[in-house]
């Protein structure tokens, strides 16, 4: 499996650099060997090795175009966390299915700033392991009363809350449909952030023990558990 950076059509393709590397080094591609292609505007394609160099090759792209994988409606709203973790967020983020990445900006922040290409590349990565045809959307950050003020009435805001909340299978089965998971970043939301989150029309609060989770367990917690519940 390969996410090309190129809008995808029939003929011949060169793939060089990292890329190539990864098909010729580790995956030890063959002559005549398919190989799945994926421009994720577009779908799926199928590519055949026609001509393997040393630090290239040319696959000959034939138009097996497939609809776009449909993925639960789940969306993450995480708080950015420190570097390698957020980093890490958006690669479980795909693995697990979910449909948009929308990074959350509070008052306890301390990552104010998000490096979009390096999530992408972070997702392309996850999306090649996991067999997934399309990545998840990645929104511009967002400040956290923007956020609530803006939401779609027909989504259900499942806000993962360490100071109390309903158990999180209970809670996202007795809300199926489209949801979102709402974590908070390495402090915490503070007294009016949380306030404001409970009196949202739309907010449910949800528990995932009574241990107090790093960001990106509760997150990689909530988002497995919303698919096992009401997703996937
Ligand atoms: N308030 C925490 C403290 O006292 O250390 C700091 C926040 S915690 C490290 C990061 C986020 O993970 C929280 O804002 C919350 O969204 C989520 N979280 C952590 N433990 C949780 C739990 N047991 N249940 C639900 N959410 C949890």
């Amino acid at each position: 499996r390969l996410f090309v950076e190129a809008t995808l059509s029939p003929g011949e393709l060169r793939i060089d650099g990292a890329q190539a590397h990864y098909l010729i080094a580790v995956m030890r591609i063959k002559l005549g060997e398919a190989i799945k292609l994926f421009d994720d505007r577009t779908g799926e394609w199928a590519g055949v090795a026609r001509q393997i160099g040393k630090r290239d090759l040319i696959l000959e792209v034939t138009d097996l175009l497939r609809e776009r994988e449909a993925v639960p409606d789940l969306w993450l709203c995480a708080a950015p966390i420190k570097k390698g973790r957020i980093d890490w967020i958006a690669e479980k983020a795909c693995e697990l299915g979910v449909d948009r990445l929308v990074p959350v900006l509070t008052r306890r922040s301390v990552v104010d700033k998000l490096n979009p290409e390096r999530l992408r590349a972070h997702m392309i990565e996850a999306a090649e392991q996991c067999g997934r045809t399309a990545l998840p959307a990645l929104d511009e950050m967002v400040k956290l009363p923007a956020l609530l003020r803006d939401w779609p009435e027909a989504r259900t805001l499942f806000f993962a809350d360490e100071a109390g909340g309903v158990p999180a299978i209970e809670a996202m089965r007795a809300h199926p449909g489209p949801a979102a998971i709402l974590v908070g970043p390495e402090g915490g939301f503070d007294d009016a952030e949380r306030a404001a989150i409970k009196a949202h029309s739309r907010a449910v609060g949800i528990s995932l023990g009574p241990r107090i989770l790093r960001a990106e367990t509760a997150t990689a917690a909530a988002v497995a558990l919303w698919m096992g519940a009401a997703g996937d």
